[in-house]
């Protein structure tokens, strides 16, 4: 069943265009990626966020790392304290010069929805200006309520600190005209992944963590990631039907590929905007 968010975000028409960020990077196995994937195999993956364009506003799915607590020695001390994990952040704040180089307005900012509460998609939640829905899966929500922390590689007061803000969505469901929320739970219990219909008639899908790679779709394999037990089953089936909708006119981003070609132009300072 496809619900639709009460109220719709305030934006008019089909989404104009797509803008990819990359506002920092993570130093990943191949294995954190792909299960069954290669353990020696070091990638510096990109992380990613989108900015959804309409004629009156934008819509932005996700937010990158929060760059105040990455650039505190002891905040970060406590945070960013995994065994070959670290936050790489680019100088500034990438989030807000990501924005401000696609020639984009925090005030004409209609809407932000997370994919999930890892603290490398959270943090640039501050930057939304109050009013501003932050849309999560309901089952995000409670995970996070359930105590989901830095063990889990969750910054809780992300979303905490968004208050009223937060707006939750149970499932599949219509955010704005062209933008829909896609359950794909696995990676985390109420991940969620975008399907973005352009005015043109190309579509794109944002699998976010559901297919950090390509070689995730491609070879059908589910990232190795699964807080929850015996979730693993279903981060399979979400990493499937996300194969399955690559076609004509459709492309299927994943969250974290640095080859993958929007990440990859991102990266070498091109400015991508997809109609
Ligand atoms: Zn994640």
């Amino acid at each position: 069943m496809v619900r639709t968010l009460e109220g719709l975000l305030p934006v008019s028409g089909a989404p104009l265009a797509l803008h990819p960020f990359v506002v920092g990077y993570e130093p990943m196995r191949e294995s954190m990626s792909i299960h069954g994937g290669d353990q020696s195999r070091h990638l510096l993956e990109p992380v990613t966020a989108v900015a959804v364009e309409y004629v009156d506003g934008w819509v932005l799915l996700d937010t990158g790392f929060n760059v105040a607590v990455v650039r505190d020695p002891e905040r970060r001390r406590e945070v960013f304290n995994y065994d070959s994990y670290t936050a790489v952040v680019p100088l500034g704040d990438p989030l807000l010069d990501a924005v401000a180089g696609a020639g984009l307005a925090w005030r004409d900012l209609a809407g932000c929805a997370i994919s999930h509460i890892h603290l490398d998609h959270t943090g640039g939640i501050r930057h939304v200006p109050a009013g501003v829905p932050v849309i999560l899966q309901r089952r995000e929500h409670m995970w996070l309520e359930s105590g989901a922390g830095i063990r889990d590689v969750v910054l809780p007061s992300d979303v905490i600190d968004a208050g009223e803000r937060v707006r939750v969505i149970d499932g599949e469901t219509v955010l704005a005209s062209g933008l829909t929320a896609l359950d794909t739970h696995g990676h985390t219990p109420g991940h969620q992944s975008f399907r973005v219909e352009l005015a043109s008639g190309r579509t794109v899908v944002l699998a976010c963590d559901a297919a950090d790679l390509l070689d995730n779709l491609d070879s059908r394999r589910r990232c190795s990631v699964v807080p929850v037990a015996g979730a693993e089953q279903a981060a399979q089936d979400a990493v499937e039907r996300l194969a399955d909708m690559r076609g004509p006119g459709v492309e299927v981003w994943p969250g974290h590929d640095p080859a993958s070609w929007p990440w990859d132009a991102t990266m070498r300072g091109e400015r991508v905007r997809v109609v």
